[in-house]
C-alpha cells in the first residue's frame, strides 16, 4: 500500500463532508439565485448555512465571505480587483514577498506591466519573512501588502500577526494567503487584523474546485474590490456565476469540522512530526532541514538529504508513497524550487530536497513504516 504524503498539495477530502454533497446533490436541486420557486429557495438556504460556517471558524460577519472557485482565484481578485482604486487614487504600490505562491507572483508580474511597483521581500534562511522589513517599505502611496500565512512548500508561519496590527490604522490594504493554514491555525487567523484573506477547501478536507475571499468591513465598508469577470450578480457581483450548492456545501462542512476538531487534529499531526524527527536522528543519514523548525508547521516537513537527489528518491519511493519536491502547480518539469532559492539555500541543497506534508488521519504506523522504508532508499541513492 502507498502512503500519500502530499497533503499540502491537496487533502483528501473527508468522508463526513462528501456524504453531506451527495445529499445536496440528490435532495437540492436547482439554482441558488432563482427566485421564482421553492428549488432556489432550498438551494439559497443551504448556500447562506456554508457562508456561516466559513464565518464562524473566522470569527467574522457571514457578509464578509464570498466564495469563489478556490485560492488561486481568490488571490487574483485581490489584487486585481484593485484596479480602479489603485488609478483612482493613484495608489499603485504593492509589497509582498518572494515565495508567495505563484497565483500571487504571476498576478503581481502582470500587475508591474500596469504600472503598479512591486516589492518582493525576501526571507532569510529561517524561511521567515521579517515584519520590520514588511513593514519599512510601506510608502504614501502603499495600496496593499500581501503575505501568506504558511509557506507550502516549507510549512514555515509567517509573521502576519504583527504586520496586521501594525497595518491596521494605516490606510493600506492587507491581505493574507490564508490557503495553508486555514482549518489549522484557527485561533490565529480569528486573532490576526487583515482586510482581505484567501482560503481553499481542498486543504482542509473539503472538495476541490471551491473556495472563498473574504473581505472585512471597515467602517460599514468592503475593501474597495472590483469583479474581474463579468456576468450575473451573484456574490454581490464581485464573483459572477452560479453557485456550485454542493461544493459550497463541502466546504461549509469542512469548516464546521475543522472549528470542533482542529485542535485533536493539530496534536495528532504533531505527535507524528515528533516520531519522524527522531526516525532521522537515528537513520544515518545526512540531512538538513529547511527552514527553522521552531517557525514550522506541525504537518510539513522540508529536508534536504545530502548526495541524494529529490527526482531519484522520488522516482524510486513511487511504489510505497507520495511526497514531492515543491509546489503541484510548477511540477510539470523540473525547475528548482524558488521558495528555498528565495533563503539562501544553495543549489545542490535545493535539488536533494523533499517535501512531506501529512493529515491527523494518516495512521502513525503507516507513515512510520513508509518514511523508514524512505529513507532506506535515500541511503541507497546517495553518492
Ligand atoms: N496559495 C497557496 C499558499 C497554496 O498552497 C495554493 C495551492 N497549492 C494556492 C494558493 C492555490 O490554491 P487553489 O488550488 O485553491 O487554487
Amino acid at each position: 500500500m502507498s502512503v500519500y504524503l502530499d497533503y499540502n498539495s491537496s487533502y483528501p477530502i473527508d468522508s463526513r463532508v462528501l456524504e453531506c454533497m451527495i445529499d445536496i446533490y440528490e435532495n437540492v436541486i436547482g439554482n441558488a439565485d432563482s427566485r421564482t420557486h421553492n428549488f432556489g429557495k432550498n438551494a439559497r438556504i443551504v448556500v447562506e448555512n456554508s457562508r456561516k460556517q466559513v464565518a464562524s471558524i473566522l470569527k467574522i460577519n457571514s457578509d464578509e465571505v464570498f466564495f469563489t472557485s478556490g485560492a488561486t482565484e481568490s488571490n487574483n481578485i485581490a489584487f486585481q480587483g484593485l484596479k480602479d482604486y489603485a488609478n483612482q487614487t493613484n495608489k499603485k504600490h504593492i509589497i509582498t514577498t518572494s515565495i508567495e505562491h505563484k497565483s500571487i507572483l504571476e498576478t503581481t508580474k502582470r500587475l508591474q506591466k500596469d504600472g503598479f511597483d512591486v516589492d518582493l521581500v525576501s526571507p532569510d534562511l529561517s524561511g521567515r519573512i521579517s515584519a520590520e522589513d514588511v513593514l519599512s517599505r510601506i510608502k504614501n502611496d502603499t495600496l496593499l501588502v500581501s503575505v501568506m500565512h504558511v509557506n507550502n512548500e516549507t510549512g514555515i508561519i509567517q509573521p502576519i500577526k504583527e504586520i496586521g496590527e501594525a497595518i491596521n490604522d494605516l490606510d493600506v490594504l492587507f491581505h493574507i494567503d490564508a490557503t495553508q493554514s486555514f482549518g489549522k491555525l484557527v485561533k490565529e487567523l480569528q486573532e490576526t487584523k487583515y482586510d482581505m484573506l484567501s482560503m481553499s477547501a481542498h486543504k482542509l478536507g473539503g472538495p476541490q474546485g471551491i473556495g472563498a475571499l473574504i473581505l472585512k468591513k471597515k467602517r460599514y465598508k468592503l475593501p474597495p474590490i472590483k469583479p474581474i469577470m463579468y456576468g450575473g450578480q451573484q456574490e454581490h457581483g464581485i464573483r459572477p456565476g452560479t453557485l456550485p450548492v454542493a461544493l459550497i456545501a463541502g466546504l461549509g462542512e469542512a469548516c464546521k469540522i475543522a472549528e470542533t476538531e482542529y485542535k485533536s487534529n493539530m496534536k495528532k499531526c504533531q505527535a507524528i512530526k515528533e516520531r519522524l524527527y527522531k526516525i532521522l536522528e537515528e537513520s544515518g543519514l545526512n540531512y538538513a532541514y529547511n527552514g527553522n523548525q521552531k517557525y514550522a508547521m506541525f504537518s510539513t516537513l522540508n529536508v534536504c538529504f545530502e548526495g541524494v537527489s529529490s527526482e531519484a528518491l522520488m522516482l524510486s519511493s513511487k511504489e510505497f508513497c507520495g511526497i514531492s519536491n515543491g509546489s503541484a502547480c510548477n511540477s510539470k518539469s523540473y525547475n528548482p524550487s524558488y521558495v528555498l532559492d528565495a533563503m539562501g539555500i544553495s543549489s545542490s541543497q535545493i535539488e536533494n530536497s523533499i517535501r512531506i506534508s501529512w493529515g491527523h488521519e494518516v495512521s502513525i504506523d503507516d507513515i512510520e513504516r513508509s518514511f523508514q522504508q524512505l529513507l532506506e532508499t535515500a541511503k541507497k541513492l546517495v553518492w
